[in-house]
């Protein structure tokens, strides 16, 4: 039996100049290990990305005060509370896209489903915007586009349908599915389609769209509608090709 359980056992002895100096040395011990543990984790935190145009640069279809309050305070949240939950995590030292695909619906996973997505999906959304963009495809993606939905319009209708059908909040996707065709779907919160264990439709995702309140709210209220397309005007297509030559 430890000194301490003895003393707590025993019931005779009160914490007292006696017994304090006794329970500081139970304490020591096992945190000088932590630290030495801590010292060999090789974990590297997420960085938030920065953005590769200017925060105004998407106006009209994305105004700068949404842009700077969704990128400097909401992905940065994400990002910082994902590194918080993945340090604690078996998962710490894995690709990004691995971490998700290992996430389950379970509540020790709850932060790193909720982070890990808005972490991974708010990089992707910006990556898929840029000024002076929107249009249609071209190359294979285009020939991909038109492969799984007929047309370029029947796409766009279907991914509008998708984004403004996600009851509260959460995301619309174009992905590469695992049987190589491209597919439209949406998630709710922070979920996306690499969450294997999690989202009904999964694959890679090459583009998506943001429909919680705090993408749109500011400048176009209760109008999800415009918001979703406008978004349109400002999708980089030549991103989301590569995305879709990278997908495995
Ligand atoms: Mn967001």
């Amino acid at each position: 039996m430890k000194k301490r359980d003895f003393i707590k056992t025993s019931g005779i002895l009160t914490l007292g100049a006696f017994t304090m100096p006794i329970v500081g040395c139970n304490d020591a011990a096992p945190k000088k290990e932590e630290t030495k543990k801590e010292e060999q984790n090789t974990f590297t935190p997420f960085e938030l990305p920065a953005l590769d145009y200017e925060f105004g640069a998407l106006e009209p279809n994305i105004d700068a005060r949404t842009m700077e309050i969704h990128h400097d305070k909401h992905h940065a949240g994400y990002t910082k509370k994902f590194n918080a939950a993945l340090e604690k995590s078996p998962l710490t030292g894995k690709e990004l896209t691995a971490i998700l695909q290992n996430i389950e619906d379970k509540d020790d996973h709850t932060n790193l489903r909720n982070n890990g997505g808005g972490y991974y999906n708010h990089k992707l959304f910006w990556e898929v915007m840029s000024p002076n963009a929107g249009g249609t495809p071209t190359g294979e993606l285009a020939t991909a586009i038109d492969g799984a939905f007929g047309s370029f319009d029947n796409f766009a209708t279907q991914f509008k349908d998708a984004a403004k059908s996600q009851f509260g909040s959460g995301w619309a996707w174009l992905i590469k599915g695992k049987d190589g065709k491209l597919a439209v779907t949406n998630t709710p919160n922070q979920d996306n389609p690499l969450m294997t264990n999690i989202a009904e439709v999964t694959g890679t995702p090459i583009l998506g769209i943001d429909v919680w309140e705090h993408a749109y709210y500011l400048y176009y209220q209760n109008k999800r509608g415009e918001y979703i397309n406008n978004f349109f005007n400002v999708i980089n297509w030549e991103t989301v090709g590569k995305k879709l030559m990278a997908a495995k």
